[in-house]
C-alpha cells in the first residue's frame, strides 16, 4: 500500500485522513494547528514537523488547506513538499483553489518527475466524515487511476473531469450554483415571510415542486429556524465566489449574478458575520425589507 502523507488536517482533512487510516493507509500527517495532529496521533497517525519531511516519508502527498497562498506555500516555501519529493510521488490537492495555481504547480512538479491532480470536493464535513464526498479531477489519466482507490475510500461520486486544473473549474462552476441557488431560495423566504406567508408551509409545498433542491431542503430549513451555526462558513464561500470571478475574467466570461451575490456576502463579512453559514445571505435580504423587524 502507498504511504499517504496528509497536510492541512481541519474541519475537512481530518475527517479524510481518518478515513484513510481507517481504510489500512499508513498516514504521516501535518498541520500549523497542534491539536488535530495530536488527536490524529491517537487513532495510528504519525506526524512531521513541516511539509518537506511529510513529502520524505510518503508516495503520494494529499493537500487539504484553505486558500491558493496556503497551498502555494506548503508546495514552494521554505521546507515545502517541493523539497521532500522524488521522481514518481504523486501529489493531490483537495482544497478549493484558483484553476490558475493548481495548473502551476502541475506543471513544476511535472518537472521532477512527480503528477500532480487537483481534486477539490464537495459534500461537506458530514460527507467528509462518511466517506461520500464528491471528488472533481483534473490531471493525467494515469494520476487519476491511481489515485483512485484513495479517493473511494474518501468520497462516492469520482470524476476524472480533464487536465490540471478542470477539477478547480468544476468546482467553482458548483460554487456558483451553489451561491446562487441559496439567493434564490433566501429571496423567496424573505417575500413569503414579509407578506404574512407561513414560510414553513411555503418551503413544504416548493419541495413537492418544481423548484425543488437540496438547497430549498437543507438551507431552506436553516434560513426558517434562524440557525446560521457553520456548516460551511460565508467567507470561505465568498473565497470561490472570487476564485470564479477570476476565472471569468481569465475567459471573458461576465458573470453578473455571480458577481451580485458575491458583493452581498462581501457586505455580511463587513458586518462581522463572514463565519456564519453561507444560509446568512437571508440576513442581509430580512436587513433591506425589514423583516422579522416589525
Ligand atoms: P479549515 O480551516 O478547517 O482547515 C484548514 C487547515 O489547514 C487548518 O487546520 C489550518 O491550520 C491548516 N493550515 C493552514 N495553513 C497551513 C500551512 N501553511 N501549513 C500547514 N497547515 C496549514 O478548512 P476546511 O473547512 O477543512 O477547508 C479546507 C478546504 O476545503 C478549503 O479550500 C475549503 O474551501 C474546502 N472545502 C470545505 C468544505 C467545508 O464544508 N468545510 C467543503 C468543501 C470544500
Amino acid at each position: 500500500m502507498e504511504r499517504i502523507g496528509f497536510i492541512g488536517v481541519g474541519i475537512m482533512g481530518k475527517p479524510m485522513a481518518l478515513n484513510l487510516l481507517k481504510a489500512g493507509y499508513a498516514v504521516t500527517v501535518h498541520d500549523l494547528n497542534r491539536r488535530p495532529v495530536d488527536e490524529l496521533a491517537q487513532q495510528g497517525a504519525d506526524s512531521a514537523g513541516s511539509a518537506g519531511a511529510v513529502a520524505e516519508q510518503s508516495d503520494v502527498v494529499i493537500t487539504m488547506l484553505p486558500d491558493s497562498p496556503e497551498v502555494e506555500a506548503v508546495v514552494f516555501g521554505p521546507d515545502g513538499v517541493l523539497e521532500g519529493i522524488r521522481g514518481g510521488m504523486l501529489f493531490i490537492d483537495m482544497s478549493t483553489i484558483a484553476p490558475a495555481t493548481s495548473e502551476k504547480i502541475s506543471k513544476v512538479l511535472s518537472e521532477k518527475d512527480v503528477d500532480a491532480l487537483d481534486a477539490p470536493v464537495s459534500g461537506g464535513d458530514v460527507g467528509a466524515k462518511a466517506g461520500t464526498l464528491s471528488i472533481m479531477v483534473g490531471g493525467t489519466k494515469a494520476a487519476f487511476e491511481r489515485a483512485l482507490p484513495l479517493f473511494q475510500v474518501m468520497g462516492k461520486n469520482i470524476v476524472h473531469i480533464g487536465d490540471a486544473g478542470a477539477g478547480q473549474v468544476t468546482k467553482a462552476c458548483n460554487q456558483i450554483i451553489v451561491g446562487m441557488t441559496i439567493q434564490a431560495v433566501a429571496e423567496a423566504m424573505t417575500l413569503a415571510k414579509k407578506a404574512g406567508v407561513d414560510i414553513e408551509k411555503v418551503r413544504d409545498a416548493l419541495l413537492g415542486g418544481f423548484a425543488q433542491s437540496r438547497i430549498l431542503d437543507l438551507h431552506g430549513k436553516r434560513i426558517l429556524e434562524g440557525n446560521f451555526q457553520p456548516g460551511f462558513k460565508i467567507k470561505l464561500h465568498r473565497k470561490d465566489m472570487n476564485i470564479a470571478l477570476q476565472t471569468g475574467r481569465t475567459f471573458s466570461v461576465p458573470l453578473p449574478g455571480t458577481a451580485q451575490v458575491a458583493s452581498q456576502m462581501d457586505a455580511i463579512i463587513a458586518q462581522g458575520n463572514g463565519d456564519l453559514d453561507h444560509s446568512a445571505l437571508a440576513l442581509f435580504l430580512q436587513e433591506l425589507s425589514n423583516v422579522g423587524k416589525e
